[in-house]
């Protein structure tokens, strides 16, 4: 089986977002890259599901080339995020308070330190028909500068270097925009600005935070 690995991390990646909630049912969809070719999930799957022999490889036309299942119908969202910014990942998923928050927001504020991984703030993409080239490219304006962006009327998205990184961008703007909903039932939440970003930034260059350390 090509890409052997790459389809089965899309696969477990797909199960862990199901078990988290963040994906019900058919509703989402994960690509990884190698090289010039993408392992990505099939059109109409159940993602809790998914086995590596269920994910398909295609090229960067979007041509199959191996699986037997057609891929998902937002091909070009993913194809554009290579493209422009030549991630290594992408996940796209109909998460509750990400998809509850596109239905309101023009954007989300950068209201935690931790947002800063995803761009600061999180902008939020005008609605198109799912599955077309309209929407593709209304995603990748927005997502200029930033590795999350909400979709409106229709959920979020999210991209890294590798998939593990960019699940955990999707986990983490899901925290995120359920940390924003509970704050604004009590006030206007109060969000950092873009020195006090800048300063996270430079403070975690110096203690290199969010490297792992490795326990044995
Ligand atoms: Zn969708």
């Amino acid at each position: 089986m090509m890409l052997r690995s790459l389809r089965e991390q899309v696969a477990a990646q797909s199960r862990l977002l199901a078990a988290e909630g963040l994906v019900l049912g058919t509703a989402g969809n994960l690509s990884a890259r190698q090289g010039d070719l993408v392992a990505i999930t099939p059109t109409g799957a159940r993602l809790a599901d998914l086995r590596a022999e269920h994910i398909t490889v295609i090229d960067q036309r979007g041509e199959v080339v191996e699986g037997s299942l057609a891929p998902t119908s937002e091909l070009d969202l993913h194809l554009g995020i290579y493209r422009r910014f030549r991630a290594g990942a992408v996940v796209h998923t109909h998460a509750p308070m990400a998809t509850a928050l596109s239905l309101v927001l023009d954007e989300l504020p950068c209201v935690h330190y931790q947002l800063v991984e995803l761009g600061g703030t999180v902008p939020v993409a005008p609605y198109r028909t799912f599955g077309t080239p309209e929407l593709a490219d209304a995603v990748l304006d927005v997502l200029e500068g930033h590795t999350a962006a909400l979709m409106a009327n229709h959920g979020g998205i999210t991209h890294g270097a590798d998939l593990e990184t960019a699940t955990h961008r999707t986990l983490l703007l899901e925290w995120g925009c359920e940390l924003y909903w509970k704050a604004a039932q009590l006030a206007k939440p109060r969000a950092l600005d873009r020195a006090e970003r800048d300063d996270y930034d430079r403070q975690t260059a110096r203690l290199r935070y969010g490297s792992t350390q490795k326990i044995d």
